[in-house]
């Protein structure tokens, strides 16, 4: 799977808020520290929009983004 479409796969995934609990696609979230994330309303200037995390991190290496057994 190329970057690109582990990004546009993850970004559709439904995360929830871990200061709200609402329940957001990870492509509008933030990450914060120890893999938490957190919606535009909750998020602080420390963490990163899905947008930049995902362009340096390999997603597929990340515990929480694993892909569902689907
Ligand atoms: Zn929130």
């Amino acid at each position: 799977m190329s970057t690109e479409e582990s990004k546009l796969k993850f970004g559709k995934r439904i995360q929830r808020c871990y200061g709200c609990f609402v329940a957001f696609h990870l492509k509008d979230m933030y990450l914060g520290e120890d893999a938490t994330y957190f919606c535009e309303h909750c998020k602080d200037d420390t963490m990163f929009h899905f947008d930049d995390f995902s362009a340096v991190l390999d997603l597929s290496s990340m515990p929480s983004l694993q892909p569902d057994a689907d």
